[in-house]
């Protein structure tokens, strides 16, 4: 079975271009299994009101953890909890939200162990007031590819930067359910909760901007993430060797296609010199180059050992 993608927002509609394109396909082919939902479905008031004013005064609404939580219990097979200030472990809420069985279910995704029998320690942690902290960036780059089961993803133009590596590694989870943001945003406590609860729970910004919902980041987020399961693209090989990819994460070379000269704008000659070794040299340096002047934070995050003498002269 593929990955199974949940998403939930207040616009679930705006997720059936999904359908379209190669993430159609993926969908047909049973690379991945999309399910978006309405957050107002949770809801019990005659409104379906999903937000309320923010404590302590501002600006704008707030959305609700009641009706966030309801939801992801919901999809995440987990019962209500209240988490105590002076325990890590949280105590069950007595509800009439236990099933048939009488048996309590827990989530498929806590303990997260990988294959060495280790249990992974997620690479953001929570504190009680509902922030969640993240590992810094440089042991975030090193974190190994590691089979993950469940990650629950919240974008949030206050948080790390998605990148690259966070693609890559998502792209081996089992199951990513997302939730969209509106209005000024959503009460910090709900990803604070579920991480306490043993849920792998990332927070992400797609980049130093803020739009009026999650929607299009989950957009981002999700194509970046599924355009490398095997299978996905047409020509696997077309993501090897790509911009942010690989050990280096280099800007790319840039790209040309015929005619060799159109509008008086001639191709770079070496590349229609046949001479496969020169072509490689001389991508390898534009990539450099480009990299070293458009994101000079990417040639300092560059591990010098992986440069070779050729490519220390550039
Ligand atoms: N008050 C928030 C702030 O200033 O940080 C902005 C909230 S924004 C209007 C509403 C929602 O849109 C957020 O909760 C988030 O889900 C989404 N969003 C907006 N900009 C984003 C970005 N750059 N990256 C990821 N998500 C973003």
């Amino acid at each position: 079975v593929g990955m199974q993608i949940d998403i939930v927002s207040v616009f679930p509609e705006y997720f059936d271009v999904l359908n379209l394109s190669l993430f159609g396909k993926a969908q047909s082919k049973g690379l991945v299994s999309v399910h978006a939902h309405n957050l107002r479905d949770w809801t019990h008031d005659v409104h379906h009101s999903v937000d309320d004013t923010p404590v302590g005064g501002g600006a704008g609404m707030v959305m609700k953890p009641e009706v966030w939580a309801e939801c992801l219990d919901d999809l995440l097979g987990l019962e209500p909890q209240a988490i105590t200030a002076d325990s890590d472990t949280a105590t069950a809420i007595e509800t009439n939200t236990t099933d048939e069985s009488g048996e309590t279910d827990t989530a498929d995704n806590t303990g997260d162990a990988d294959e060495t029998g280790e249990t992974d320690t997620a690479t953001q942690n929570s504190t009680l007031d509902g922030t969640l902290t993240d590992t810094p960036s440089e042991a975030r780059r090193q974190t190994p590819a590691r089979n993950l089961e469940t990650v629950l993803i919240f974008p949030n133009p206050s948080a790390p930067l998605f990148t690259q590596r966070d693609a890559t590694e998502l792209s081996h989870a089992k199951r990513l359910v997302f939730g969209c943001g509106r209005y000024e945003g959503y009460d910090a406590r709900i990803p604070a909760y579920y991480q306490a609860q043993g849920v792998d729970v990332r927070e992400y910004s797609i980049g130093d901007y803020v739009l009026n919902g999650g929607e299009v980041a989950v957009s981002v987020m999700l194509e970046a993430i599924t355009r490398l399961l095997p299978g996905f693209m047409g020509n696997p090989e077309s993501i090897v060797e790509e911009s942010y990819t690989g050990s280096e994460a280099l800007l790319e070379h840039r790209q040309y296609t015929r005619p060799a000269v159109w509008r008086g704008m001639e191709v770079p000659d070496v590349l229609l010199s046949g001479d496969h070794g020169k072509v490689d040299r001389f991508r390898r340096d534009e990539a450099l180059a480009r990299t070293d002047a458009i994101r000079p934070d990417l040639i300092e995050q560059l591990d010098c050992a992986l440069l070779s003498k050729a490519d220390r002269k550039t």
